[in-house]
């Protein structure tokens, strides 16, 4: 007997007519579904399009393929996803073989590879590749389920108790392990019941299939009854499979396409660099207040989160009971795009949210905003390239367009715009910190130097902070090191290196008061190797343990972060 199988053994013509039709269905929706996202996303503002495309993706490859993202934090849910990723891949790809055999190369170029060597190593690996993915889901299951970690629960530090509103996230969470383990499993029994029914020697090589059918056998299963649970199985695995191919695009399954896109897109700069606003946008061009305003990038990003609370976890302002948790914000803006833009757009439905609506209020609080501490820990750490940081900054943006600030917040602003400075003391105050050194400290823009070191507010003005900066200063001084201040810039100073040769300092002097766009003071160019910061708003950890958690300073202080990027005060 020639070791093979045929893919419609025991199916009648129309049988076989129909499962094609089948697969053109399940094609036809899948197809919709992925011109819808990219309908959907090509309404947001600005292009699709990305710079390097040959770059990224080789960078895209690399970091998928080694799931060098995936893994970080948590390795063994990484090696969770790793089997399911591979497990999956590998009988996607088997089942494109299989239908490349039947479909074209048998009928069409009267190639029949399917069989002897070829059939017994494809037999071999498709059954070692499919418990791969039963083990990764039962992996993935014991954490969703019996471990359950912190990141994986649904409670938001912005909500009461029980008003999360996450159900339905945890409801996709289990279909969407359970279709995928009800693949697995109803592809084993397929396989087992067809061995159980032949019982051909050379199916060895799908050893899992063959001790099961072995086992169906032993318990009584005759060759009659096992081709008719081979039938039932068939049809009952085929169109489960099918239906899952359709339904990709409109479940958690659509991170499967939008999450390897999404890390093709990622700005490196991400959170470090933001973009000038236009000298002639009008207010409702600064930063973002509906869900349009959104470049497809981000409308991209959203549809790609995975809900695996990285993020969450990681954020200092989730753990410190801020009202901020960087995965919900995601979330929250997912769900505005897709109950505006989404599919009851398409369906010609009533939209849930308007494409107009103003996303800042009851759907993204603006105390969230506020809350976010510029850190960078949930773009370092989510494991699909989403931008956390950027879009947090655009939505503060507009809401200082807006003037919608904290009374206090108001006035730590007003002071950085009178003064130069979140202490609201006198300019010329500044570089007294240099009295107490027995030698000079260069002044930048007279004369060049290596390392430009920009000596931040809380280095520059307070008390304790002095001696951490004058000792730096004196170790600075080895012969070796040859560095400048821009202590006698005498303002807050913004920094955004753009290359090693130059660095723009953007002043807030000079600029409009702080609602009125502060942040785009043309930049005076320095001439420096290499940009050092301390201290020019303190971390907002240390600015918290100093002044209090509520401080209007620290607030400010990551406030002005937001403004000009957290590389700015040294903290980021
Ligand atoms: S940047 Fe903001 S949102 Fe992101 S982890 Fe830090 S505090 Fe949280
Ligand atoms: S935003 Fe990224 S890190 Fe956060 S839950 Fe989504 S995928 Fe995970």
């Amino acid at each position: 007997m020639t070791p093979t199988r045929s893919t419609f053994a025991g199916l009648s013509t129309w049988e076989i007519v129909f499962w094609y039709c089948l697969i053109v269905i399940s094609t036809a929706i899948f197809a919709w579904g992925v011109l819808r996202l990219i309908l959907k996303y090509r309404r947001g503002r600005g292009s699709l399009s990305v710079d390097q495309p040959l770059r990224r993706l080789r960078r895209t490859a690399a970091i998928v393929l080694t799931h060098s993202w995936i893994k970080r934090r948590d390795p063994v849910a990484g090696a969770g996803h790793f089997l399911i990723f591979y497990g999956f891949l590998v009988l996607f790809a088997g089942t494109v073989i299989l239908g490349f055999q039947d479909d074209f190369a048998k009928p069409v170029l009267g190639w029949d590879f399917f069989r002897n060597e070829f059939y017994k190593g494809y037999s071999l690996f498709l059954d070692v590749f499919g418990a791969a993915l039963v083990v990764g889901l039962a992996i993935m299951a014991y954490k969703r389920g019996i471990q359950r970690p912190f990141r994986l629960r649904y409670w938001r530090p912005d909500r009461a108790e029980g008003e999360d509103g996450r159900r339905l996230y945890v409801i996709g969470d289990w279909t969407f392990l359970g279709i995928l383990f009800f693949l697995g499993l109803t592809g084993f029994l397929l396989e087992s019941f067809r061995i159980a029914e032949t019982n051909p020697s050379f199916e060895v090589w799908s050893p899992l299939g063959w001790s099961v059918g072995k086992a169906f056998r032993g318990l009584g299963l005759t060759g009659g009854t096992a081709a008719d649970a081979h039938f039932v199985q068939w049809w009952v695995h085929g169109v489960a499979a099918l239906g899952f191919v359709a339904s990709i695009p409109f479940t958690k399954a659509v991170h499967m396409l939008a999450s390897p896109a999404s890390v093709a897109s990622r700005d490196d700069r991400a959170g470090r660099e933001l973009p000038a606003i236009p000298p002639d946008a009008k207010p409702d061009e600064v930063g973002y207040g509906t869900i349009l305003d959104l470049p497809p990038r981000y409308l991209l990003q959203l549809d790609a989160c995975t809900k695996c609370g990285k993020c969450h976890a990681a954020c200092p302002a989730t753990n410190s009971g801020y009202p901020l948790s960087p995965r919900d914000l995601i979330l929250d803006l997912r769900e505005v795009a897709e109950g505006a833009l989404g599919i009851r757009h398409e369906l010609r439905l009533e939209p849930l949210h308007g494409p107009k609506e103003n996303i800042i209020g009851d759907t993204i609080r603006p105390e969230t905003l506020w809350s976010c501490m510029q850190c960078m820990a949930c773009v370092e750490i989510c494991p699909v390239g989403i931008e956390h940081v950027p879009i947090i900054n655009q939505l503060r943006r507009r809401l200082v367009e807006r003037g919608e600030m904290d009374s206090m917040l108001q006035q730590t602003l007003e002071s950085i715009y009178e003064s130069g400075n979140s202490f609201g003391e006198a300019r010329r105050k500044r570089a007294r910190w240099t009295r107490e050194l027995d030698f000079d400290v260069k002044d930048i823009r007279n004369e060049p130097a290596e390392i430009l070191w920009f000596v931040g507010d809380y280095a520059s003005f307070d008390p304790r902070n002095q001696l951490v900066t004058q000792t730096l200063a004196r170790l600075l001084r080895h012969p070796s090191t040859r560095y400048g201040t821009s202590t006698p810039l005498s303002a807050w100073t913004g920094t955004s290196c753009t290359t090693r040769n130059s660095c723009s300092s953007s002043s807030m002097t000079g600029a409009s008061r702080p609602r009125r766009r502060s942040t785009t003071a043309s930049p005076t160019t320095i001439p420096a190797r290499s940009v050092a910061t301390t201290g020019s708003t303190t971390s907002h950890a240390e600015c918290s343990r100093r002044s209090g958690p509520n401080s209007s300073r620290c607030r400010a202080a990551a406030t002005i972060r937001s403004a000009v990027g957290p590389a700015a005060d040294g903290s980021g």
